[in-house]
Parts: structure tokens; C-alpha cells; sequence
């Protein structure tokens, strides 16, 4: 369970549709021998990764593709590269100030609102650093120190202007919603379902998980969640209308030519991407939006840093594990988790208030 095999290049999505994939088809056929109600399902590709919605009930086609529809339109407003998205925009902006459609206000507002409360962790303008070391092309390189001090220069959510739906940024900076935008979108996407009378659903937004409601026959999803260690479930969770997000370094990193792997999540104190004692971080939330900022904000914080980050804000449940194999779960969620027996051997820890 060390370096060598700690890493396995797949999607984090894999997860959500292998073990709930064979979970649902279970529930499927049940519910079709009882003659009642059969899962409507859709699949494509957004926001640069893998979705699948699953959804319950008479009108459920319709909906999934008004939610389909909802998640194209909130990508072409927030993609970095498309030059029609609003973030591009943004991104281009030389210093001026530029209007933001209401949404996309919302959910800056929501990244700069998380970054002051997770005391930067969270950095909604690290891009200009992820571009330093490649992973905004996928021509990775090392950066040298001091190319990294010129470009922390060009980072800090502090000096951003949000003015109602008027957002300005210093000249060189650059927005990213790399780390919040897949559950900002699932919140919206809930709604909309919500609001067409759907009650049972599934999204997996690259891995992210939200649940709505419970299953048809009104008992809890049963979600795997990946070890971080390669190929796999760690074990299984049973929830009810929450969001489920998990972020590591192990899903999407390079190694330089120093031998060392680099991975997508950067320390912006540093400018270099997180090295620390945590393989990955799972957090299980109300809302995807919380979800997604806290696991790469507290992934960036380490183990130590992710548990007083809950101790402070006990609203939200987390499953960390560490590069060691040993498993930290927050007490209100421990009878929730049950260890596959493959990894049997992993040490829990109960994390007390
Ligand atoms: P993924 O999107 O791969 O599931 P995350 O939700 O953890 O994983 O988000 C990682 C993405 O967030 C990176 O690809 C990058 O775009 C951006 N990012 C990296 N480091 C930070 C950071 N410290 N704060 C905010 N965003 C970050
Ligand atoms: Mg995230």
C-alpha cells in the first residue's frame, strides 16, 4: 500500500458507476418484477469529465434532460477555455470590471465565501499556477522556485472585487472553478430535478455523488468509495440526500523528472502541489457545493488541519485516509461506512468532538 502502487491513473469516477452502477441494477430489477417504478438514466460528457444521472419516477426522462440541458449551459459559462464563457471573460479582462450573469455571481461568491473560511486553502485563483506546472495542458513540467514566486505574486482571492454581479481582478490573475463547479452545478441541477416532482435520483458528476432523497423503495443509496491505492472499493456508505465528494492527488498527477509524482491539488502557500500525510479526503455534505470546496480545501490542510477545520464546523462528515492505510471517520458517519473485507486490515480512527 505504498508509493508504488498507491496510484493508479482512473477516474474517480468509477466508483459512483461501478458500485452504485450494480447497485441500481439490483433496485432495477426489483422494482420492475413489482411492476412499479424503473430508473431513467443519462450519460455524457461536461465540465472536462464523465456524467451520469439516474433518476426515479413517471416524468423522469423530461427532466433528466432539462438537467442534461442546465449542466451545457453552466459549462459554457464557466469553462476557462471556452473564450464565450463568462470566466474566460473574466480571465481577460486586463484589470476591468466585467458583469456576471446572476448564477455565475452566486457561485464566485460561494468559492471566495469558502476560501475566506477555509483560510485560503481553498484558492478560486490558483490557475495561473496550475498552468506553471502543466496540468492546464497536460505538458507537465517543474517550475523553478523563483518562476513560482513570480506567479504566487498573480495569485489571492483577496484581491478580487465582487460587487453584486460585478466582478474586477488585478491585472494577471485568473479564475478557476476547477474545485467547486461540478457541486455548485449538482446543487442547481437538484433543484431543477426537485422542482419537476423528482424525488429519487442519483448524479455523478465526475465522481461527485448527490444523492436526492433515498431510493425508490425508500432505503438509503449504497455508494462505494474508491481506495486511493488503486483498484478497488474501500467501502461502502449508506446515504440519503447528501452529497458525497472525495479529492486526492492520486487521480490526476505526473511525475517530473526528479522521479516525483505532482498532483492537480496546489498548496497556495507554496505554489507547489500538496504533499502531505493524506492519500485522500471524502467529504459528505448537504450540498455538492460544500462537498466539493472542502475536499480540496481540507485536502490541501492535511489531516491534522481537516480535523480541526470540522471540529469548528461540525456540519459536514469526513472520511479521510492516509498514505499509511490508516482510515480517520467522523463519529456522526462511522455506522454509516462498513470497511470492505479487502482492507480489512486498515486501522479505523473515530474522530470525536
Ligand atoms: P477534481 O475536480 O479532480 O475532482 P477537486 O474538486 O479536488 O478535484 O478539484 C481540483 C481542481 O481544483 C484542480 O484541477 C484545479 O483546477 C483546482 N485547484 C487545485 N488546487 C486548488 C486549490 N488549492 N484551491 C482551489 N482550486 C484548486
Ligand atoms: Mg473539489
Amino acid at each position: 500500500m505504498r508509493k508504488e502502487n498507491k496510484r493508479k491513473r482512473r477516474p474517480l469516477i468509477l466508483i459512483g458507476t461501478v458500485v452504485t452502477g450494480f447497485i441500481l441494477l439490483l433496485t432495477a430489477a426489483r422494482t420492475t418484477m413489482q411492476g412499479t417504478v424503473e430508473p431513467v438514466k443519462t450519460e455524457f460528457l461536461g465540465m472536462n469529465t464523465y456524467i451520469m444521472f439516474t433518476a426515479y419516477g413517471s416524468d423522469a426522462g423530461e427532466a433528466l434532460q432539462a438537467a442534461e440541458q442546465k449542466m451545457a449551459d453552466l459549462e459554457s459559462a464557466w469553462s476557462v477555455t471556452e473564450e464565450s464563457s463568462e470566466i474566460y471573460q473574466v480571465n481577460h479582462s486586463n484589470g476591468e470590471p466585467v458583469t456576471l450573469s446572476g448564477e455565475t455571481a452566486e457561485v464566485v461568491g460561494y468559492a471566495l465565501s469558502m476560501a475566506e473560511e477555509t483560510d485560503g486553502a481553498l484558492e478560486p485563483t490558483i490557475y495561473p499556477a496550475l498552468t506553471a506546472w502543466g496540468f492546464t495542458t497536460g505538458e507537465n513540467r517543474v517550475p523553478d522556485r523563483e518562476e513560482i514566486q513570480e506567479i504566487l505574486k498573480r495569485v489571492g482571492y483577496r484581491k478580487i472585487i465582487l460587487n453584486g454581479n460585478q466582478i474586477q481582478l488585478s491585472e494577471g490573475m485568473e479564475l478557476d472553478l476547477g474545485a467547486v463547479g461540478k457541486g455548485y452545478a449538482g446543487d442547481v441541477v437538484t433543484e431543477l430535478l426537485k422542482k419537476q416532482g423528482i424525488t429519487s435520483a442519483l448524479l455523478d458528476i465526475g465522481g461527485n455523488i448527490q444523492a436526492i432523497g433515498a431510493k425508490p423503495d425508500g432505503t438509503d443509496w449504497q455508494l462505494g468509495i474508491r481506495s486511493p491505492f488503486g483498484e478497488g472499493t474501500l467501502g461502502v456508505l449508506s446515504v440519503a440526500d447528501k452529497a458525497v465528494v472525495t479529492s486526492g492527488n492520486y487521480e490526476r498527477y505526473f511525475v517530473g523528472s526528479d522521479g516525483k509524482e505532482y498532483g492537480h491539488i496546489i498548496n497556495p502557500e507554496t505554489g507547489y502541489p500538496v504533499e502531505n500525510e493524506l492519500a485522500s479526503i471524502t467529504i459528505i455534505a448537504k450540498e455538492g457545493r460544500q462537498g466539493d470546496t472542502l475536499s480540496t480545501a481540507l485536502y490541501v490542510k492535511g489531516l491534522g488541519g481537516a480535523i480541526t477545520y470540522w471540529k469548528e464546523h461540525p456540519d459536514f462528515d469526513l472520511i479521510a485516509v492516509t498514505d499509511d492505510g490508516e482510515i480517520y471517520l467522523t463519529e456522526k458517519i462511522a455506522d454509516a461506512f462498513s470497511l470492505n473485507s479487502a482492507f480489512g486490515n486498515m486501522k479505523v480512527n473515530v474522530i470525536e468532538k
